[in-house]
């Protein structure tokens, strides 16, 4: 697609619908938007707005479809795979001033919220009316709801209460072309045409801009335990994963961290919360919660009556909130952690469950294959794990080049075998792209290029994003 730069009289349209102040072309603004937490990628927008309200991005749509300019979403910018990043250059709407949790329903149980909303802070004013909103990416602290529906991002929570897109009931969205849509109905039911909600949902800002999302919500559970579990072989814990299920129990909280993860994110926040023997090779953190505090004593005695079998190390039980919160930080901070102190690529695979072993033995052997080191953590409980690949050793044209793209493509190659995917709720954005064919035949990419047709005629937005 070919594409017009702004022009002066653009930059003065801009200004008409959102305000001099709020069109940017200076240095600092555009390289800060023109990055995201992607590894090590810029990409400068030619400007950045940052519009109000819904009227206000459909007539800048307006703008950018009449001139051809390209447009770019962007949330809080926490995104792992470059969706954010405005490869195109053209205009970057930056969606901060979105910013207001507009209602909380407590008759119905929903709640109306802009996209502009950091997760955490709309997880705490639902909580203070008993409510729960459970998608908890451990980004939480920063990442925006309207990224997260973009993304359908997942969390520690999601093993039990489902991800983003299991609590967005309707969402008032801006088309590239510049008109205003609601895409269902405020309803927990809703068998009305097809589901442009759903389809909007994980879209990846491809299709059009959300600016309003009704989420569905649930009460607040009353209790929680959680449990470390140390294991002495990384493939007997994700043996262990698929066997609590396969027990009867749905933890709230399942989530893997390999030895090297949790000694890197423990001195990374300086945290003395664990205490590792050398035979460990990996640690479940397991929570459990709901209103029945017996119930769930009995829930995890039996979790670990069952681990039992395995070979573990010393459980730990947390004993306060205090307690729970670090060792659920420290799980939270591997990421940050891991790219502050190694050059490093990760890799969001999902498999079903109960293939998780095959997936850790084939990353492993992988390593072995092409001289490198990973580090895996993450949603075990959901077959979801992060996978770092370590720079190391390898030079940088292996790491730039075909050979380290070899190397993710077998890796996603063996979750297609396994039956999983390439993203559990990262989604592929730019740096993922390439890899898509591994999971799609030609004819399901061409109807997913069709639908962005049909949203988005002269593909303006977010161009060059999720497929080749
Ligand atoms: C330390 C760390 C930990 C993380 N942990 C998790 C995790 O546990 N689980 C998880 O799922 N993710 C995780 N992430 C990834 C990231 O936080 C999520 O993808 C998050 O949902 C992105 O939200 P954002 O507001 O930062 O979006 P951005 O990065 O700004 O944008 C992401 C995508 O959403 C689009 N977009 C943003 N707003 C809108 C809108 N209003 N309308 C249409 N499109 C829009 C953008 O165009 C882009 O394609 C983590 C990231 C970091 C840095």
């Amino acid at each position: 697609m070919k594409f017009n730069k702004i022009t002066k009289n653009s930059i003065l349209l801009l200004q008409q619908v959102v305000g001099e102040a709020y069109v940017f072309t200076d240095t600092e603004n555009l390289n800060k938007y023109g990055q995201d937490e992607t590894d090590f990628h810029l990409y400068l927008p030619e400007t950045v707005v940052k519009p109000r309200t819904p009227e206000e991005i459909a007539a800048i749509l307006t703008i950018a479809n009449n001139e051809l300019i390209p447009v770019t979403v962007r949330g809080a910018g926490t995104g792992l795979t470059g969706g954010a990043l405005p490869v195109r250059g053209g205009i970057l709407i930056s969606m901060e001033r979105f910013n207001k949790i507009l209602d909380i329903d407590t008759r119905n149980l929903q709640a109306t919220v802009e996209p502009g909303v950091i997760n955490e802070v709309f997880q705490n004013a639902v909580k203070e009316v008993g409510l729960f909103y459970p998608p908890d990416p451990a980004s939480k602290g920063s990442c925006f709801l309207g990224g997260n529906v973009a993304e359908s991002s997942g969390g520690p929570k999601c093993v039990k209460y489902g991800t983003t897109k299991d609590y967005i009931l309707n969402l008032e969205v801006v088309l590239p072309t510049g008109e205003i849509i609601y895409t269902g109905a405020n309803t927990l039911k809703n068998s009305t045409g097809y589901n442009l909600t759903q389809l909007m949902v994980g879209s990846e800002g491809t299709l059009g801009v959300v600016t309003k999302i009704i989420v569905k919500l649930i009460p607040f559970p009353k209790h929680d335990l959680l449990m470390l579990v140390p294991f002495k072989s990384i493939e007997q814990s994700c043996e262990f994963v698929s066997e609590v299920f396969r027990a009867g129990f749905t933890p709230s909280g399942m989530e893997m961290m390999e030895r090297d993860a949790l000694i890197i994110a423990s001195k990374f926040i300086d945290s003395l919360a664990i205490y590792m023997e050398d035979d460990i090779e990996a640690h479940l953190l397991i929570e459990v919660d709901g209103n029945d505090i017996d119930v769930l004593t009995k829930d995890m005695e039996a979790i670990a009556e069952l681990a039992s079998k395995y070979e573990v190390g010393e459980l730990l039980f947390a004993e306060s909130a205090a307690q729970k919160q670090e060792l659920f930080k420290l799980r939270r901070k591997i990421n940050e952690a891991v790219r502050a102190t190694t050059i490093s690529k990760e890799q969001d695979t999902v498999v079903p469950r109960a293939e998780l072993p095959k997936l850790m033995k084939g990353v492993k052997a992988l390593g072995v294959k092409y001289n490198f080191k990973s580090v895996c953590y993450g949603h075990a409980g959901d077959g979801n794990l992060h996978i770092r690949l370590i720079k190391g050793e390898l030079t940088d044209e292996q790491w730039n080049g075909d050979y380290m793209k070899n190397v993710i493509a077998e890796l996603f190659t063996l979750c297609k075998q396994l039956k999983g995917t390439i993203s559990g709720e990262h989604g592929i954005g730019w740096v993922q792209k390439g890899y898509t064919p591994i999971v799609f035949s030609e004819k399901e990419i061409e109807i997913q290029k069709n639908i962005k047709k049909v949203f988005d005629p002269n593909g303006i937005l977010n161009p060059d994003k999720m497929f080749v």
